[in-house]
């Protein structure tokens, strides 16, 4: 494929469409904010004026796109969302973009989205096997296997979020169950367990800000969420045998430091030169893997 495809992110905040050129490069991009709260037409709505304005300089095939949600991969239906997407659950997103923009779409998860554009182009192009973590309001995953993303029975693989966690036995996921994984290492993890030790309620941002500002309980926080975060990882390396670990997402800066330690300390030796490393292309990954998706035909 020689021409440019346009790959969306469709994310609870922001919408971005890119016009990605077969090197996996963006050559230009539309972004607005997501209208959530308006409900799914007016997002599909956003999505395809941002994308309209790319296509004249795409190629004639499909186009590509990464949300939030479980994907139908036969449909491109969304299976399942949470609640950053309000009513996304059911919402029939290629079949509904196709109509808006006279062109097939493909769908898949944002996480696996972007897993397959760090193997892509991204900091996991030197391996075929790679488990990508995204680590940001919540705590995401994805395997990629041989090139391509293992999406599971129901196409939720790589919810490492929910895996049972020591000392998150009295913290409450986004899942609504206790003691996972996302409880400690996510943003909203960081504010939870800043505000049990501090009685003070801010943002998991504003917890790794003041962590890096040399605020000892916000970096107490930080690095116990890092600690378990390096814990599972290591585990999940013995399981999945991946060539690297990434780790992606807004607060995978922040964790990083702590979770390569507690991972180096705890990687059974067999995998004792599997690296753990930020993931390369920021916020442009889903839209990337959403255009290699279209230009694939599978994630
Ligand atoms: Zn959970």
């Amino acid at each position: 494929m020689s021409h440019p495809v346009v790959g969306l992110d469709i994310g609870g905040t922001k919408t971005l469409a890119a016009l990605v050129g077969p090197d996996g490069k963006p050559r230009d991009q539309r972004h607005a904010p997501t209208p959530a709260r308006s409900g799914p037409a007016a997002v599909l709505d956003t999505a395809a004026r941002l994308a309209a304005d790319l296509l004249p300089a795409a190629g004639s095939g499909p186009l590509g796109v990464g949300t939030a949600g479980t994907v139908d991969p036969a449909t491109g239906t969304i299976r399942y969302a949470t609640g950053s997407l309000p009513g996304w659950t059911g919402t029939p997103v290629a079949e509904a973009l196709a109509a808006r923009l006279g062109r097939p779409v493909r769908v898949a998860n944002d996480v696996h989205a972007a897993a397959l554009a760090e193997c892509w182009v991204g900091a996991g192009r030197d391996s075929r096997h790679l488990l990508l973590v995204a680590v940001g309001t919540g705590l995401g995953g994805a395997l990629v296997r041989d090139g391509h993303v293992e999406t599971g029975a129901r196409s939720a693989s790589g919810g490492v979020g929910h895996l049972p966690t020591p000392g998150a036995e009295r913290l409450r996921c986004g899942c609504g169950r206790y003691g996972h994984l996302e409880a400690i290492a996510s943003g909203t993890g960081l504010a939870a367990a800043y505000a049990e030790e501090t009685g003070e309620r801010v943002s998991g941002r504003a917890v790794a800000d003041r962590a890096a500002a040399g605020d000892p309980t916000a970096r107490q926080v930080v690095d116990r969420a890092g600690a378990a975060l390096g814990r599972a990882l290591a585990g999940l390396v013995a399981l999945l045998d991946p060539g690297a670990v990434l780790l992606a997402g807004g607060a995978a800066e922040t964790l990083l430091p702590a979770a390569a330690a507690a991972y180096a300390a705890d990687l059974p030796p067999a995998w004792a030169h599997v690296p753990l490393r930020p993931a390369a292309l920021g916020p442009h990954a889903v839209a990337v893997g959403a255009a290699r998706l279209a230009m694939d035909g599978r994630p």
